[in-house]
């Protein structure tokens, strides 16, 4: 696939179309100072732009020339990074009306970075009509971290009323850069706890546990945190209303000494590139040193708080520009964790390099008990894979038809002998109404069921008769009745409890069959060709759109020519998920997870 990456700014546009088969970028639009004075150029050759300086008009006149650029590049979809995506987006989503109006109400929390995501999706809608469009967000990885993590201690009514609490950010590339990690180790992710430095212009650090954010140093804004290029991150909050109240700045003049004046910038005077820094520092200048000096202190003070956090650690991980470049920033910050079992080799980490071929680079000496990594980050690449993910998973849901779902009644099977005892001898069932699977019906005759606590009355006997008597019973029932019976497959009753079956004329005790039907889905041998499965796989089932949508896993496949196709669950699976019957489900994608053997029915 070709997925067009956007990432819409304030003051720039960065466009990059993605060829997913082979992770190359094959053409990138950079737009810069769009409101002021922009440039616009297509891999690196300038382009003209001769109409009004006007930020919707420059950003759509810019795709076109991108859309325009190559006949031979068919862009797919479209992935827009999107910085803040609130409580609501825990993972990219197809952008629709509905993500669109979501995205809007959250510009309260990201008022300098969400407005133009949205425009940048606005404007692609019309430039690229008809492209799936998805929304990765910023956010969205930070999800997962505990509240304790997420509360600021303030007044709970103004945080709550505001949404004032931490989310986090630079979460596409944490996530990214952790899961390329553990792929170079060779390790599953969900065994290592990992303190991940994204150090870039922007910066922040993750305690990335098991796989999951578990703390992140960005807040509720992408202020918090680390020293950055020109962001102050932590401060105290009573120099805000100093700078306010006692020395009269106004807001304005406030936020963009914070945010642009501040950080690496601010405590060298010489900007925020770090290369500069280093260098000045080399050569004595004493504003570049302590720069360095605040920056690297704030990192290793926020390590060794994630350690403690995680009660341990597997791997350092460094990226971004400075993470992955700055040996001296590395080994500034290792040097004081050699406590911790962090050693750096000083050797590798000086002279081992990046570079397109080697992504992760592994920096620690042999005694170290911490693997120590820089690798690089790609928040592009991320971006596309997780668009081509989401789009791929629309196409396939959409051509696989979905599963009708039936919620089964407590019932009654009988063989005709039962029934004789049961009804009077050569007494035929009679039918009520015919079930969904074809030549089954629903019998007028009900029976009591009779358990050692309580008894159920009217319980319905399905016909035809069949050659054994089985009771299939929810939860709830057997907790009525005083019965303990196992989830089994139809037929398989060997070992199940008895039970005390009521009829019009006499009593009879069944010495086995009651179960708990084990869900399951019936399906003609055609439906399990489509679906790729086979008789008595064990598959999962999601069903969506639904306030409480979940995935039914441990669904066991049956297949006949005499079935059609229906999942059935029982009552209190059904009450439990507030599902109907006739609705939905869908067979979820790499299906089968294990076949039943003989030995487990
Ligand atoms: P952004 O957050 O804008 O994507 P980057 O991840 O590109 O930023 O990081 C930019 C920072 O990385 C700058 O401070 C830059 O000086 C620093 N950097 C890049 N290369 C090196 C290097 N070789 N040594 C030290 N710092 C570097």
């Amino acid at each position: 696939m070709h997925i067009l990456v956007i990432n819409c700014g304030s003051s720039s546009l960065k466009a990059d179309i993605i060829n997913t088969i082979n992770k190359e970028t094959v053409a990138e639009l950079r737009v810069e100072r769009i409101s002021t004075t922009p440039t616009i150029q297509i891999n690196q050759n300038e382009i003209t732009y001769s109409g009004i300086v006007n930020t919707e008009e420059i950003i759509r006149f810019s795709l076109l020339q991108l859309k325009q650029f190559d006949a031979n590049i068919q862009i797919n979809a479209i992935g827009h990074r999107v910085v803040h995506g609130g409580d609501k987006y825990t993972q990219p989503i197809l952008i629709n009306e509905d993500v669109e109006q979501q995205i809007e109400q959250l510009i309260s929390l990201a008022p300098l970075h969400n407005p133009s995501n949205l425009s940048g999706i606005r404007i692609c809608k019309q430039v690229f009509e008809g492209l799936p469009q998805v929304a990765v967000f910023d956010t969205a990885f930070h999800q997962t971290i505990p509240n304790r993590a997420k509360h600021y201690a303030i007044d709970k009514s103004v945080a709550e009323k505001y949404g004032i609490r931490r989310y986090g950010f630079h979460g596409t590339s944490l996530k990214y850069v952790s899961e390329r990690v553990a792929e170079y180790l060779q390790t599953d992710i969900k065994h290592l706890r990992m303190v991940a430095c994204h150090l870039g212009n922007g910066a922040s650090i993750c305690a990335v546990e098991f796989g999951r954010s578990a703390e992140t140093s960005m807040g509720m804004t992408p202020l918090e945190g680390l020293v950055m290029g020109t962001r102050s991150g932590d401060i105290d909050p009573g120099i805000i209303l100093s700078l306010i109240h006692e020395h009269k700045m106004s807001v304005e003049e406030v936020e963009e000494l914070l945010n642009k004046n501040s950080g690496l910038s601010g405590l060298s005077g010489i900007g925020n590139d770090m290369r500069d820094i280093l260098k000045q520092a080399e050569e004595g200048n004493e504003d570049c040193r302590m720069a360095i000096q605040v920056y690297t202190h704030r990192l290793t003070k926020y390590i060794g708080a994630y350690v403690a956090l995680m009660g341990g650690v597997d791997v350092l991980l460094f990226t971004g520009g400075i993470g992955e470049n700055a040996a001296t920033i590395r080994k500034r910050v290792c040097n004081k964790l050699n406590f911790m079992g962090i050693v750096l080799d000083e050797d590798k980490n000086i002279y081992q390099k990046l570079t397109d071929e080697q992504d992760v680079i592994e920096l620690q000496d042999s005694i170290s008990r911490v693997k120590i990594v820089a690798v690089k980050t790609n928040e592009e690449l991320a971006i596309a894979l997780d668009t081509e993910k989401i789009v791929n998973e629309k196409n396939k849901v959409n051509s696989i038809p979905k599963i009708p779902i039936a919620i089964s009644a407590r019932h009654i099977h009988l063989k005709q002998e039962t029934i004789n005892k049961l009804f009077g001898e050569g007494y035929q069932l009679t039918e009520y109404k015919p079930l969904s699977q074809p030549g089954q019906y629903a019998a007028n005759e009900k029976l009591t069921l009779i358990g050692p606590k309580n008894k159920i009355e009217n319980v319905r006997i399905l016909g035809p008769a069949r050659n054994y008597d089985q009771v299939e019973i929810s939860r709830t029932d057997e907790f009525f009745l005083g019965i303990d019976a196992p989830i089994r497959e139809s037929g398989n009753i060997a070992g199940s409890p008895g039970i005390i079956l009521e009829g019009p004329n006499s009593t009879v005790q069944i010495h086995e069959g009651v179960i708990q039907a084990w869900r399951h889905i019936h399906m003609h041998p055609d439906d399990a060709a489509m679906f790729g499965v086979h008789d008595k796989d064990i598959v999962s089932v999601d069903v969506e759109d639904k306030d409480r949508p979940l995935t039914f896993k441990n669904v066991l496949i049956r297949v006949s020519d005499k079935f059609k196709l229906e999942m059935h669950i029982d009552t209190d699976e059904g009450n439990a998920a507030q599902i109907h019957s006739g609705e939905e489900g869908v067979l979820e994608l790499g299906g089968v997870s294990c076949q039943l053997h003989e030995k487990n029915i």
